[in-house]
C-alpha cells in the first residue's frame, strides 16, 4: 500500500531512537540520515528531502523530552511538523476530524454575481478529465467528510449521517475544452450524466478559447453559478500547449486553475506543477491515483518544489473518489502513525499526573483491574479513535489494516459490554473469575446479560490476565502508555 515503505522506515528509525530523555545531534544523526534515504527511495525530491531533514534535526536537538513521552514519540511529532510545513499546513484549514473544519477555502469560488470559473489543465491520461467529472459532483453536492465520520464515535456519526446533509449546492456547468483527444467530449458528456451535471460542448472543431467563453456566457444567462473547463492535455509540454492554456485563462479570467498530476509519476508530478505555473500560472494541484502503488514521493514535493498547493487527491476510477487534500491528514499517513502526533499534543492536557501514576502503579503492581480497563478504554476514545491510537504502538501499527482495527474495536465493545454486566466486587477482583468456585456461574452470567457467547466470556477473563502480566512487563520496559486495547 501506498506510504507503506516510508512509514516502515521512519517508524524503524524512531525505535532505534528509543525513550531516551534527550535528543542530541549524534544520538539522531544516524536516524536522520536512515529518514533521508526512506524519503529519497518514496521519490520524494532531493531539495525537499534535505529541507525536511534540517528542519526535523533543529526541531529535535536539544529538547527535553515531554513528560508523558518518549523521544521515539517526540521525533515522530518533529517530522509531522516538519511535512505539514512542507505540504501547506500553514496554508489549509487545520483538520481535526469535525464538519466545521472541512476545508471550505479549498476553492476560491465563493458565491458572487459572476460564475466562478475553474480551469483543469493536465498531461494526457493523468486524469483530468476524470477530475472534471469527479470535481463537478463534489462542487454539487458531498459535503459530508466521511473520513470524519468513520472517526466518530457510533451515535455522533449516526446523527450526522442521518440529519438533512449539507451540500456545496453549486449549479454548475462542465465546459468541454479537449478538443484533441479522441472521445474526451464524450467521455465528459457521459461523466456529466452520471454525476447529474449539465455538459456545454461545441464539438471537436471549434476553438477551446471560444468553448470556454460561450460555456460562460451560457452559465451567466442559465445561472449557472460554476463553470469547470476541461481543457486539452497534450503527451507533453509544449509550447502550443501553453499556449492554448494562456488564451483560455485569459479570456474567461478564472479563479482557480488547477493542474491534474498523476501520483505515480511521483516527483515528476512535483516539476510538472512548477513547469506549468512558470509557464501560465496556476493555482494549485490535483494529485490523481494516489490509490495506486506509487511512493509517495508527489504529495510530499508538489509544493515545495512548485510553491503551490495541492487541493485535491483522486483516490479511484470513479466518481466520487475525490478528496480535498489535507496536509495534517497526509502526513498522519505517511508517518503512519499519526496519533502518536496527537497523543504528544494532549499527552498533558488529557492525563492528569496524578490519574497516570496511580494507574501505572496499579499495572506495575497487577492490580488493574476491570474497573480500570473501563476507566483505560475511556481514555482512549477520549484520545481519539481506537486506529489511531493502536497505529502508534511500536511494532502494531504497521501490522493493522482496517478489517483488523474493526474486528479489534469490535472486540473491544464486546468486552465493555461484559464488563458493565459485572457487580463490583467483580471489577475489582478479576480473580473472581479465575480461582473462585463459582468462576463458572459468574461467566455465564456476563455473557447472558450482555449477549455475548460462553465461549467470548472465557476468551475474554483470560485474555485480560494475560494481559495484566504484559501490562506490567511493557510499562517497565516502555514507560509509556499501555495499549488499552484490551483482552479477547
Ligand atoms: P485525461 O487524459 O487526463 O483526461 O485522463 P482520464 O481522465 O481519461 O484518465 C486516464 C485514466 O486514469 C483512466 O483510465 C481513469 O479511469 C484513470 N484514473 C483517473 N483518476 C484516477 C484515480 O484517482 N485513481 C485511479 N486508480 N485511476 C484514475
Amino acid at each position: 500500500m501506498m506510504f507503506d515503505q516510508l512509514s516502515n522506515a521512519i517508524s524503524e528509525v524512531a525505535k532505534n531512537i528509543g525513550g531516551r530523555q534527550k535528543m542530541t545531534e549524534k544520538s539522531i544523526a544516524n536516524a536522520l540520515k536512515d529518514v533521508r534515504r526512506a524519503l529519497l527511495d518514496a521519490d520524494v525530491n532531493l531539495g525537499v528531502a534535505d529541507t525536511l531533514i534540517e528542519g526535523v534535526k533543529n526541531r529535535s536537538i536539544g529538547q527535553e523530552v515531554t513528560k508523558g513521552v518518549t523521544a521515539d514519540q517526540q521525533f515522530i511529532k518533529a517530522m509531522y511538523d516538519e511535512l505539514l510545513d512542507m505540504m501547506g499546513g500553514d496554508s489549509t484549514v487545520k483538520n481535526t476530524g469535525t464538519m466545521s473544519n472541512v476545508p471550505a477555502a479549498t476553492l476560491a469560488v465563493g458565491k458572487a454575481e459572476e460564475p466562478a470559473v475553474i480551469l483543469l489543465a493536465g498531461l494526457q491520461g493523468a486524469g483530468k478529465t476524470t477530475a472534471a467529472g469527479k470535481l463537478a459532483l463534489y462542487l454539487k453536492e458531498r459535503e459530508v467528510d466521511y473520513d470524519a465520520v468513520e472517526a466518530m464515535g457510533e451515535e455522533e456519526a449516526s446523527k450526522l449521517l442521518t440529519s438533512r446533509m449539507p451540500t456545496r449546492n453549486r449549479k454548475v456547468l462542465l465546459a468541454a475544452a479537449d478538443v484533441y483527444r479522441p472521445a474526451a467530449i464524450s467521455q465528459l458528456e457521459i461523466l456529466g450524466e452520471t454525476v447529474g451535471v449539465d455538459v456545454f460542448s461545441m464539438g471537436t472543431e471549434a476553438d477551446p478559447v471560444d468553448i470556454a467563453r460561450k460555456a460562460v456566457e451560457k452559465a451567466k444567462a442559465e445561472g449557472y453559478d460554476t463553470v469547470l473547463v476541461d481543457t486539452a492535455g497534450r503527451q507533453v509540454i509544449d509550447e502550443d500547449l501553453m499556449d492554448e492554456l494562456k488564451r483560455v485563462k485569459e479570456e474567461v479570467q478564472p479563479q482557480e486553475t488547477l493542474l491534474v498530476v498523476d501520483a505515480m509519476t511521483g516527483q515528476e508530478a512535483a516539476s510538472l506543477t512548477a513547469a506549468f505555473d512558470n509557464a501560465v500560472g496556476i493555482t494549485g494541484a490535483v494529485l490523481t491515483k494516489m490509490d495506486g502503488d506509487s511512493r509517495g514521493g508527489a504529495a510530499v514535493s508538489v509544493r515545495g518544489v512548485s510553491g503551490k498547493p495541492i487541493k485535491f487527491v483522486g483516490t479511484g476510477e470513479k466518481t466520487p473518489d475525490l478528496e480535498p487534500f489535507y496536509p495534517d491528514r497526509m502526513a498522519s499517513r505517511i508517518l503512519g502513525m499519526g496519533d502518536v502526533v496527537s497523543l504528544v499534543e494532549k499527552a498533558a492536557a488529557e492525563v492528569s499526573d496524578a490519574d497516570a501514576e496511580a494507574m501505572q502503579k496499579k499495572m506495575l503492581e497487577q492490580k488493574f483491574d476491570f474497573e480500570d480497563f473501563l476507566k483505560q478504554s475511556e481514555l482512549v476514545s477520549k484520545m481519539g479513535n481506537f486506529a489511531g491510537v493502536a497505529k502508534m504502538l511500536p511494532g502494531i501499527g504497521g501490522q493493522l489494516d482496517n478489517s483488523k482495527i474493526r474486528e479489534v474495536e469490535a472486540r473491544l465493545k464486546r468486552s465493555k459490554a461484559m464488563i458493565q454486566s459485572m457487580t463490583k466486587k467483580e471489577r475489582e477482583n478479576p480473580d473472581l473469575f479465575i480461582t473462585d468456585k463459582s468462576a463458572r456461574s459468574r461467566v455465564l452470567r456476563i455473557t447472558r446479560g450482555s449477549g455475548n457467547s460462553f465461549e467470548n466470556g472465557i476468551n475474554f477473563i483470560s485474555e485480560f490476565q494475560k494481559m495484566r502480566t504484559m501490562m506490567s512487563r511493557m510499562q517497565k520496559q516502555m514507560g509509556g502508555m499501555p495499549d488499552g486495547v484490551g483482552p479477547n
